[in-house]
């Protein structure tokens, strides 16, 4: 539910950032209700001169600690019963770590920016990325809460009547996702991207989504902007969604380019609904952009935290 610091998207259009200036503003932006909470850290952050990277990292934290039930340790399991997670992070310098289908890690997005850090890789999978928590001193053995354990049953039935009444198997999960994905400039004027999901509630096991995928789920380029994914991961990998978007905000402010960007979606997949984005281009304007009904995202541009709404273009 939106909280009364709701205003419509509409009305948020006048809160467009001012051109970049040094040192002037920074902005974050993420998705859904829950982005809210991670924004509020990232803000924080944001404030005390942090990096953007930071802003990111522990912004996602914030939500990953929330026991939601798609992001964290107590998202929805595959059709096994297993958690698996999943998160990616992008620096604007060309930098970016991921993790897919890693299980019993409570922050899948530290775990992605030390394999950007300390690897010499982007990406580490399943039970080499759980090693390489363990080797760093993460603990790789939490569990669901009971809570959760208790909501999978009906989140099963939920996802297999979606699954029944899809028009086609690649379009089935109107249900039980939703990823936080968060972009973040800061004080520099420098750019991070990141996201962290336990993806499609009742996937196959081993399913990887976009959110792991550099250039689908996130991406951040220095001169162009950065941008995050969510919803049905199978739609941003196939369009490289960020990666697209991005490369519009070289010419285009970040609410354009990610509109454009969906638009090219909607023409080569006119069922495509399920999918959404933020994103803040290399001048600090700000975007989100969704082909569903709507989309609540979270927002703060140096005045208050706020959810706001975007709405297909
Ligand atoms: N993009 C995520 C995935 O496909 C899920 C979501 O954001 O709703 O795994």
């Amino acid at each position: 539910m939106l909280t009364s610091s709701e205003v419509s998207f509409t009305e948020s259009l006048n809160r467009k950032a001012t051109p970049f200036l040094k040192m002037a503003r920074c902005v974050v932006i993420a998705t859904w209700e829950f982005g809210l909470e991670g924004v509020k850290t990232a803000m924080n952050q944001l404030k005390n001169g942090e990096t953007a990277v930071n802003a990111v990292e522990l912004g996602i934290m914030a939500v990953e600690s929330l026991g939601i039930r798609s992001v964290g340790i107590s998202g929805l399991p595959n059709t096994d019963g297993e958690v698996e997670l999943y998160a990616s992070i992008m620096s604007d310098d060309g930098r970016a770590g991921g993790v897919a289908a890693v299980k019993g890690v409570e922050h899948p997005i530290s775990l992605a920016r030390k394999v950007m850090e300390l690897t010499p890789h982007v990406l580490l999978v399943g039970d080499g990325a759980r090693k390489f928590a363990k080797a760093l001193g993460m603990r790789v053995d939490a569990k669901p809460s009971e809570q959760a354990i208790k909501q999978w049953a009906a989140a099963k039935e939920e996802a297999m009547k979606a699954t029944r009444e899809a028009p086609d198997p690649w379009y089935w999960a109107q249900v039980s996702h939703d990823t936080v994905g968060m972009v973040a400039m800061d004080t520099n004027g420098n750019l991070a991207a990141g996201a962290s999901t336990s993806g499609l509630a009742y996937k196959m096991p081993g399913r990887v989504g976009d959110t792991p995928i550099i250039g689908a789920g996130v991406y951040a380029r220095s001169g162009y902007g950065a941008a995050a994914a969510t919803g049905v991961g199978e739609i941003a990998i196939r369009n490289a969604l960020t990666y697209r978007a991005v490369t519009l905000m070289k010419d285009l402010p970040a609410k354009d380019a990610l509109d454009e960007a969906l638009k090219e979606v909607r023409l080569r997949e006119p069922r495509s609904k399920e999918i959404s984005l933020v994103g803040i281009d290399h001048m600090g304007n700000w975007g989100a952009a969704t082909l569903r009904e709507q989309f609540p995202f979270a927002l703060w541009d140096g005045q208050e935290p706020l959810l706001l709404r975007a709405f297909p273009p």
